[in-house]
């Protein structure tokens, strides 16, 4: 069967089988790509804004940001020892005695000279006193008291163990690069420069919606052939990892004017929309149907397990505004939900967001087991990470691996990823491994 699925208006896929992973995801960035160009040309900068740096986790870097000092600032001491003129330094293991004449500390530094045949007591990150350019550390000595240190002349070279003003990095110098998404390590450089807030790109608003006559709201009794939506809480948790605006449309029936009432809704005030649910084949007849007169849509089927049936594209601007919204209506199965938010909607909105670096960071590891994979499709094992006995990273898969099996995800780390054309997986093999979390 051919399918023409469009995934811009001016970009259209011909489709004679599923679409490959890679094409999905080009074709994604393809199209927030254009969205970006075009509402840079309607709202130029202002889409930026300053926060606090309490409130700057996980935001997206708008400009970079310059240091305002040198880092260090002045020299200083790398490490607890004593510091001295290296002009008595040589290659012989001859001992070198110095006088001990003070101690300079972190935040108090010692005031004075140093001259020939003296030393000074310094702890690490202590700025170097005027006279002395190499630091002994304590471990180094030979023999150390209040009074007097003695070391071998070639146990260090001159200018060691001292850290140099603005090593680290100059005044001016761009210490984090637009794009960043902010991380702790990132919040605690920029109050190391002395800056409290910092211009971030303000939140995406993202509406995330359930469709199924059979879902029902926590708290609801469950009648027969219902079940508790549970794809909006999984949501929710991912949209959150990434410190955005959520507008929650709750769930919607499977009828053409409840499914447009939301549709609209989430359009008039939402940066991008996801759903889940009511694409699969038999069930996407009207959601088409809605979506043609809403926007231009692609209802695609992916070449991937779990997940396959997805829908993408633009919601047209509602009357009054210039905004168009995203849309991704994901699966109603919901491990499919989780994996397709993973592998398309984060770096998405990443991209939309403005962040240089969209893709979560791939690694290798041994297969435990053998893992049973058919060409032609990309699949997403849920498994646990760990090492094996000669210490090697090794993957454990998490129990039965269907697509509706939210457990198998719950006590996973990470995703085996068995990429379009390989097969079978024996045990041993190296297979290509993604974390859902980093640590920092
Ligand atoms: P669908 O894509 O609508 O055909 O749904 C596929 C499967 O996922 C069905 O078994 C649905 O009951 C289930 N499902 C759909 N939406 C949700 C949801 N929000 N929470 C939990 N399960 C869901
Ligand atoms: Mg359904």
């Amino acid at each position: 069967m051919t399918d023409l699925i469009k995934h811009s208006p001016n970009s259209p896929i011909l489709l004679t089988a599923s679409l490959h992973v890679e094409e999905a995801r080009k074709a994604i960035s393809g199209l927030v790509n254009e969205l970006i160009q075009e509402s840079r040309q309607l709202h130029n900068a202002s889409d930026i804004e300053s926060v606090t740096l309490d409130q700057a986790i996980n935001r997206i870097l708008a400009e970079d940001l310059l240091s305002p000092i040198d880092v260090p600032a002045a020299d200083n001491s790398a490490m607890d020892g004593f510091a001295f003129n290296g002009d008595c330094l040589g290659d012989s293991d001859k001992t070198v005695s110095l006088n001990v004449i003070g101690t300079a500390y972190a935040g108090k530094p010692y005031k004075g000279n140093i001259g020939q045949g003296e030393c000074l007591k310094i702890m690490t990150g202590a700025l170097m006193p005027d006279g002395c350019d190499t630091v002994i550390p304590q471990e180094f000595t030979e023999s150390a008291d209040e009074s007097a240190v003695g070391f071998k002349q070639n146990q260090v070279k001159r200018g060691e163990n001292r850290r140099l003003r603005g090593e680290d990095l100059l005044s001016g110098k761009a210490a984090i690069a637009a794009g960043r998404l902010l991380r702790p390590s990132d919040l605690g450089l920029a109050a190391s420069l002395g800056i409290a807030s910092l211009k971030v790109h303000r939140k995406l608003k993202v509406a995330i919606l359930s469709s199924g006559d059979e879902l029902r709201p926590l708290g609801s009794p469950l009648d027969a052939g219902s079940i508790y939506d549970s794809n909006r809480y999984s949501l929710t948790g991912l949209l959150n990892r990434l410190n955005l605006e959520i507008m929650d449309c709750g769930i919607v029936r499977d009828d053409p004017t409840s499914l447009k009432a939301a549709f609209i809704e989430a359009t008039s005030k939402a940066d991008v929309l996801i759903s889940s649910g009511g694409v699969s084949v038999g069930e996407a007849d009207f959601t088409k149907q809605i979506m043609q007169e809403l926007g231009d849509v692609g209802f695609w089927k992916i070449a991937m397990r779990p997940g396959r049936p997805m829908a993408f594209g633009i919601l047209k601007p509602i009357q009054g505004s210039s905004r168009k919204t995203l849309f991704f209506g994901l699966p109603g199965n919901p491990v499919a939900v989780m994996v397709t938010f993973y592998q398309f909607v984060r770096a998405a909105l990443l991209q939309l967001n403005g962040a240089s670096q969209t893709e979560p960071p791939m690694t290798q590891a041994i297969a435990e087991a053998p893992i049973r994979k058919k060409p032609g499709r990309t699949e997403f094992q849920r498994a646990i990470l760990g090492r094996n006995s000669d210490g090697k990273p090794m993957v454990k898969l998490t129990g039965s691996q269907g697509a509706g099996i939210l457990r198998s995800m719950s006590e996973a780390n990470c995703f085996v990823i068995l990429s379009h054309d390989q097969g079978n997986v024996a045990a041993g093999d190296w297979v290509n491994v993604a974390l859902f979390d980093g640590l920092l």
